[in-house]
């Protein structure tokens, strides 16, 4: 295999210090969200943070880690899943988040099968080798979700089903300028997820709500070269959708991907960590793939958490972090109470959390 270089060419020191001088003429200060882990990484690891700091511009993540988002119903529903005999073919990220009163690593230490997979084909392996139910967790947004949707129409196995958190992420940009909390400049949009949907599903967003945005990859020149595209947009007074990572997504998105999600998932309206019900935010199984809809196969298990009402762990401030209303570093827990190996929430679970991102390159 050829070793990648390409991504070296979006590192280059003095192109970024170019870009910085740019953005530095401005007088302007703006204030910029993103929703994507690989992009606060980015921002983090390579200390492009402060450095943007310094020239006017503040970047916040919002809502854009997938096992963030996931609410304590769907992780109270995978432990029952789990308490109740059936085999949790889970990601690794989503076990060591806390539920009510455990997480699935500790009821996978009291006996309960929980296994940790790679991918959909790994679960759908487990029920072709095993004769017990096999639910896949399936968590992630547009990016992850039409390998699922293609493993569905192939008719896995009768002992498969899967437990749907899959959500996307136009109307969670949306919820988030609706409900105004933040007063944002520009949205940074996530590449992975517009290499499917392309560039249209947001430009309803820059219309209703006037606001900036740009596409952008994740090497640090794209996110550079992303804040110089929002900010000039914002001095000419223009909201538009521009892509900056057009080496990779097409406005169209990709169409096969797109269709096959169409196909076996209809959209539903589902809560977000921290966020209320967000209207056509989720995905459920069509009609005709019910019945690989763990919700429907083990309904009679999963009655009683329908009506139960959930709470944060004590403390935990996701759900603003999520909506970018704090910083990390803001909940008295951080660091403290709550470390990567002690974690109180999801955020400082997943390494696309911003907790976890903060701590493992500020504090760790
Ligand atoms: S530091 Fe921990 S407790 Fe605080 S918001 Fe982050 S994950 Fe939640």
């Amino acid at each position: 295999m050829k070793p990648d270089l390409d991504q070296f060419k979006f590192r280059d020191e003095k192109k970024a210090q170019k870009i910085v001088k740019e953005i530095d003429r401005s007088e302007l200060d703006i204030k910029l969200m993103h929703v994507c882990g690989t992009h606060q990484d980015t921002l983090v690891k390579h200390g492009l943070e402060p450095m943007l700091e310094k020239v006017g511009v503040e970047i916040i993540q919002g809502p854009g880690c997938p096992v963030c988002v996931t609410t304590q119903r769907e992780i109270e529903e995978m432990i029952r899943l789990a308490e109740d005999g059936k085999t949790i073919a889970v990601f690794g990220d989503m076990i060591n988040v806390p539920g009510v009163d455990k997480t699935l690593s500790e009821i996978r230490s009291e006996g309960a099968d929980v296994e940790i997979v790679y991918s959909v084909d790994d679960a759908v392996k487990l029920a072709e080798d095993r004769e017990e139910e096999i639910v896949f967790i399936s968590v992630g947004f547009e990016t992850t979700v039409p390998s699922t949707a293609n493993v569905i129409v192939e008719e896995p196995p009768q002992n498969f089903s899967i437990l749907s958190c899959n959500r996307v992420i136009p109307p969670a940009l949306e919820a988030i300028l609706e409900m105004g909390e933040v007063d944002l400049d520009g949205l940074i949009e996530p590449g992975h997820v517009s290499t499917i949907i392309g560039t249209k599903p947001y430009e309803p967003l820059s219309e209703e709500y006037s606001i900036p945005q740009v596409v952008a990859g994740f090497e640090p020149l794209d996110l550079l070269m992303a804040v110089l595209m929002l900010l000039r947009q914002v001095e000419r007074g223009k909201s538009e959708v521009e892509n900056e990572y057009g080496r990779v997504v097409k406005e169209e998105g990709n169409k096969k991907a797109l269709e096959m999600i169409d196909e076996v998932f209809d959209p539903k309206d589902v809560e977000w960590r921290g966020f209320p019900e967000i209207p056509k935010s989720g995905l459920e199984l069509r009609k005709k793939y019910q019945y690989y809809s763990a919700r429907k196969r083990f309904s009679d298990s999963l009655e009683e958490l329908k009506d139960r009402e959930f709470e944060e762990p004590e403390g935990c401030l996701c759900g603003e972090v999520l909506r970018g209303v704090i910083d990390s570093k803001e909940c008295d827990l951080f660091g403290e109470e709550c470390t990567p190996s002690n974690p109180v929430g999801p955020c400082m679970v997943s390494r696309e959390g911003a907790c976890n991102i903060e701590y493992r390159y500020t504090s760790g």
